[in-house]
């Protein structure tokens, strides 16, 4: 009998999860190999991170062990970096030698984009992994340690988040709620903290509904915090930022949220880019390599206008999915099926027990927004780990 064919998806992030497990629950047995390469044996929630950025919430809750979603004994679980991706030699290079493939499914998630502002890869936190959240939380904490010695220093106590998307606005939610704590903690006096968010647009949350989006900001400026709308950051050093109008705002954390990028990996493989993403065809291809899936912040979905569908988890879950049953139709020889995104609403949290929400025709704020937040992270543990999962990660029990 051949040798059975591989299908190697590349990252654990939200779509290579939801690949691997749709292979592994599709495949018949020894139908093909399945194997699931990732940096970390640990699957994170990119969603949750500006929880354990901020010290709101517990890092332990953020993450979940690939074994116990995967079944290792019908996916090969291997905790390797890949440097490269050989599409000629169909081959991946690895900080721990190659790994052959028949059929890829690359999702290789985001990267932050600093648009080549000088100082931000230098001098600014990124909230784009769980070990760069925890380092924000430790590096804050410190912040106000480092006062209580100084006790001269205010900027240590300056906080400029740069970009008001909804990574920039959910972390700023929780931060605005964790410093009371902090100033309790050190016994610091809660107005010589600022926080201070840069947008380049003239408003918070760029194409989110209006009517939400003054909820947000007017709640976030109730909680002290500063917004500077309508003006970029221009240069990052290790003091602070220079913004627009040529203001230098004195700071001693700058946390960058300015937008994402994809992997420089694909990139590095020669494959055609925008920004690291690669403009898949509506099987989720990549152009020109019929064996290569990418999915997820890597990968660029165009609508029926033409127009990329913005970057989300919930995107990827499903391209997720959808990939893993093109590949195995693939494999089979059967007739693939063109991608169709469900767009299903965006809900933000904005610290506890408040949050916004765009659901079909429905705009939600508050407690209820909060609460369906809640509920939207207790389905995706479900889907990916059951009942067991809910229970220890959701923090509901
Ligand atoms: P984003 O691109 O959505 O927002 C980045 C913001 O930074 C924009 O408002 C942009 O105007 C601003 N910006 C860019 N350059 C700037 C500069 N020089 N100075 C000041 N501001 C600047 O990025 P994001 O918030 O990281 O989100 C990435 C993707 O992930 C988005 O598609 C988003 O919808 C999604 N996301 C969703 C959720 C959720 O559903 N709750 C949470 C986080 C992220």
């Amino acid at each position: 009998m051949a040798n059975p064919k591989k299908i190697v998806v590349l990252g654990g992030g939200y779509a290579g999860i939801q690949a691997a497990l749709a292979l592994q629950k599709r495949l018949g047995r020894g139908e093909a190999d399945i194997v699931l390469v990732n940096k970390h044996d640990y699957h994170y929630f990119t969603t949750w991170l500006h929880k354990p950025a901020a010290g709101t919430e517990n890092p332990g809750l953020s993450r979940v062990d690939i074994r116990d979603i995967l079944d290792p004994g019908k996916v090969a679980i291997l905790k390797r970096t890949v440097q490269r991706i050989d599409t000629a030699a169909r081959s991946m290079q690895t900080d721990e030698g190659d790994i052959p493939y028949d059929v890829l499914i690359a999702a290789l998630g985001g990267e932050p984009e600093t648009f080549g502002i000088p100082g931000l890869a230098e001098h600014a936190f990124f909230i784009r992994s769980l070990g760069s959240a925890l380092v924000i939380r430790e590096h804050i904490e410190r912040r106000f340690a480092q006062f209580k010695l100084a006790e001269s220093c205010e900027d240590l106590l300056t906080f400029v988040v740069g970009g008001a998307g909804l990574t920039g606005i959910e972390f700023v939610g929780e931060l605005a709620n964790r410093v009371p704590e902090l100033c309790r903690d050190y016994g610091i006096d809660p107005a010589l903290v600022k926080i201070i968010v840069v947008e380049a647009a003239p408003a918070a949350l760029p194409g989110f509904d209006a009517g939400l989006v003054t909820h947000a900001v007017e709640l976030l400026k109730r909680k002290g915090v500063d917004f500077r709308l309508g003006i970029p950051v221009k240069k990052c050093t290790s003091e602070g930022v220079e913004i627009g109008d040529g203001e230098f705002i004195r700071a001693g954390t700058v946390i960058w949220a300015g937008g994402v990028r994809g992997s420089r990996v694909l990139e590095a493989s020669g494959f055609e880019t925008t920004r690291g993403r690669v403009v898949v065809n509506p099987y989720l291809q990549a152009p020109g390599h019929d064996d290569v899936f990418v999915i997820g912040d890597s990968s660029i979905v165009l609508n029926e206008q033409g127009k990329p569908y913005p970057p989300s988890a919930q995107i990827a879950i499903q391209q997720g999915e959808a990939a893993a049953r093109n590949a195995i139709a693939l494999l089979r020889g059967r007739e693939m099926t063109p991608f169709r995104y469900v767009y299903r609403g965006t809900v933000a949290s904005l610290g506890r027990g408040e949050g916004i929400a765009s659901v079909g025709k429905f705009r939600v704020k508050g407690l209820p927004a909060a609460i369906l937040k809640k509920i939207v992270d207790a389905r995706y543990l479900f889907k990916i780990g059951g009942v067991g999962l809910v229970v220890r990660k959701s923090g509901i029990f």
